[in-house]
């Protein structure tokens, strides 16, 4: 699950992770209002004003509407106000939200970290991730922050560093030393780094992340290691240990479809091909994916509709596939091991009557218990779907209803 900067902040900050000061608005007097409460708090007087959107990039992202870039510095108070209109109720484009954009419905007021100093401020990049081959977790990091990552990885490999962390024992002291080290720093932002860095990975390990990325990691022109940007993926399959994470999700942010399947426990990711799949067990979806391609179609889906393959989530299937314009056929491979098919197959016909309206031709394939009495049930329906007992029948009728 994926949770805006602002809401990452607040997370690391609870783990005592230094981070760049900020309040959320969703109007344009709010932000003003907020900005007034940072001054009280932080004594800042320049503030930078960030769009709030599941995406990064937001600092070169243009707002459709206005013209406005996704974060802008507002010199004074006076200026909030108009920043956040070009801002707010817009659709920014970022290299990572694709054309259609992000609508823009909050943004964060920050406090200005960037001020002058005895120093030059300093951008470095940090990412927390896990290494699947090794099962460890792997502090990345690099003097080249701000940037794309993707570049800097591309055209200076070698500045980017890798720590790998044993997770018995969690991140050391000659670790985060290391880390500053390589970051070419010392005296008390040396110190610092140490701190920040263990504060992050152990937050990293505390929320259960399967990804944080703080890019950039600021020091600050008086020596303070602070997160100006925070991007945090927190591991779904963990979410049931953070009761109150639930309040940070933003279904404004994901994709209306894949929303609708989790309340019914399907596990439903769309993809963009023309045959909508519902099928049960994720290797038999992915079997089925693959049949629909040898057969010249493409999947619109995957959907795993899991142990229980019964009218009412077979009818919820249907739904959420049929909400796809570019579907022209629907497949349904049922394997019959606990389910058994006949109650699969009358599912159907029951989910087919309540929807009504299904006008692209479906396919359905039932194999295992009761299979044969299952494909009755359908033959008899009088409804115009196909059924089939073989795979190669199966995928014979999507190459047909295809043509
Ligand atoms: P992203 O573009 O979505 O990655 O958003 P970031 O939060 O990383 O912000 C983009 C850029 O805005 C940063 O790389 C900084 O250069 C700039 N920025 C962020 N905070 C401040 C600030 O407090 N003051 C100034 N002057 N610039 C800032
Ligand atoms: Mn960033």
């Amino acid at each position: 699950m994926n949770i805006h900067e602002y809401q990452a902040k607040k997370v690391l900050k609870s783990f005592g992770v230094a981070i760049q000061e900020g309040k959320v608005a969703k109007t344009s007097e709010e932000a003003v209002e907020q900005a007034r409460k940072l001054t009280e708090e932080t004594g800042t007087e320049w503030y930078v004003v960030k769009a709030q959107i599941h995406a990064g990039g937001r600092g070169k992202g243009v707002i459709n509407e206005t013209g406005s870039h996704g974060v802008v510095l507002a010199k004074g108070i006076d200026k909030v106000a108009d920043i956040a209109k070009g801002i707010l109720g817009g659709v920014l484009v970022t290299k990572q939200t694709g054309e259609a954009g992000k609508k823009v419905n909050q943004i964060l007021v920050a406090q200005d970290v960037y001020y002058p100093g005895d120093s030059e401020p300093e951008e470095y990049y940090m990412s927390v991730l896990l290494n699947r081959q090794t099962g460890r977790n792997i502090i990345m990091y690099s003097t080249e922050g701000g940037m794309d990552i993707e570049s800097v990885a591309e055209n200076t490999p070698h500045l980017i560093f890798k720590e790998e962390i044993d997770p018995k024992v969690g991140i050391q002291g000659f670790q985060a030393r290391k880390i500053a080290f390589n970051l070419g720093l010392s005296g008390k932002a040396f110190k610092e780094m140490t701190k920040f860095v263990t504060a992050l990975y152990n937050a990293y390990v505390g929320t259960d992340s399967s990804m944080f990325e703080i890019n950039p990691v600021l020091k600050t022109s008086d020596d303070k290691i602070i997160a100006v940007d925070a991007k945090v993926n927190l591991d779904d399959n963990a979410l049931y240990r953070h009761k109150d994470y639930a309040d940070l999700r933003d279904l404004s942010e994901e994709d209306p479809a894949e929303v609708e399947a989790g309340k019914h426990d399907l596990n439903f990711i769309k993809l963009d091909g023309n045959v909508g799949c519902m099928v049960n067990g994720a290797g038999l979806a992915m079997a089925t994916m693959d049949i629909i391609k040898l057969s010249g179609g493409d999947p619109a889906n995957f959907l795993d509709v899991g142990g229980a393959a019964n009218a009412v989530t077979v009818e919820a299937g249907f739904r959420i596939i049929l909400q796809d314009p570019n579907v022209k056929a629907i497949l349904l491979n049922i394997f019959g091991g606990i389910v058994r098919c006949d109650r699969v197959a009358s599912g159907v016909v029951e989910a087919y009557k309540s929807i009504g309206s299904i006008n692209i031709p479906v396919i359905v394939r039932l194999q295992g218990t009761n299979a044969e009495e299952g494909k009755e049930i359908i033959d008899n329906s009088g409804l115009k779907v196909h059924s089939a007992i073989t795979l190669q029948e199966a995928a014979n009728l999507v190459k047909e209803v295809m043509a």
